[in-house]
């Protein structure tokens, strides 16, 4: 993601002179993320939020982001207890973001940050089947009767429905991959759980086309490439 100054970044828009950006922040007339600009040279990230006479100049910018989510984080914008995973963005870069599709508090790997809901919407209808992957580490060993009980969807009479075929393929004793398409409350677990088999780690490898980008360390972000976006609309 880029960062740029401010008086570059309001040059560009306002098509008007570095001294006539000194002017308006003067006139207390810039706003960045809500508070007055006070420093031309402030930075201002791809996302940030930045207004002038409370008009957005940089808001409707569809912006789409990856995360290597790191275990004990919540996949929520605001939590009371504990660190969420806008809070390993910058301020600057946080402003306006949702998740489609999140993540336990100890699962890992890809997780989506978008302002576009329409993007996030289609994304997530039953209809469009966007088969999500994930590695599964468990406490028991496996065998080959999880393989039928996850194709046949199990049945959670909370919920009163029976999930949707889920493929499992054993990579080890303690280790398979799984690939479903929906993303009922802690599905996974209380599909394992249904074998008295907990699960110890759980990472999202996959959206669809879109694989998690291994450079990534945890808690580290990507924009998406324009293609990527595409691959996923
Ligand atoms: N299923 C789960 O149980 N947890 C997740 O985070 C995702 C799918």
């Amino acid at each position: 993601s880029y960062t740029a100054r401010l008086d570059r970044f309001l040059s560009a828009a306002l098509k008007i002179k570095r001294a006539d950006i000194r002017l308006l922040l003067a006139q207390k007339r810039v706003k960045v993320d809500g508070r007055v600009a006070t420093d031309i040279s402030q930075c201002v990230g791809q996302f940030s939020h930045i207004s002038l006479d409370g008009q957005v100049l940089q808001s409707d910018v569809p912006r789409y982001l990856m995360m290597n989510k790191p275990a004990g984080v919540v996949s929520a914008t605001k939590d009371a207890k504990n660190k969420t995973v806008l809070d390993l963005l910058s301020p600057e870069d946080r402003a306006g973001l949702h998740i489609p599709g999140r993540l336990d508090f100890n699962t890992t790997g890809l997780l989506l940050l978008t302002n576009d809901g329409h993007w996030s919407r289609q994304l997530s209808l039953p209809e469009r089947n966007v088969a999500k992957v994930y590695t599964v580490t468990l406490a028991q060993p496996l065998d080959q009767s999880y393989i039928e009980a996850f194709a046949a969807g199990m049945y959670f009479e909370y919920e009163n429905i029976t999930t949707r075929p889920v493929t499992l393929e054993i990579c080890s004793d303690y280790i398979a991959k799984l690939q479903l398409v929906e993303g009922r409350y802690h599905q996974i677990k209380r599909m394992f759980g249904r074998f008295q088999n907990e699960v110890v780690a759980l990472h999202r490898d996959a959206i669809g086309p879109l694989n998690m980008d291994l450079s990534l360390a945890p808690g580290q972000c990507r924009a998406l490439t324009p293609d990527e976006v595409l691959s996923l609309s």
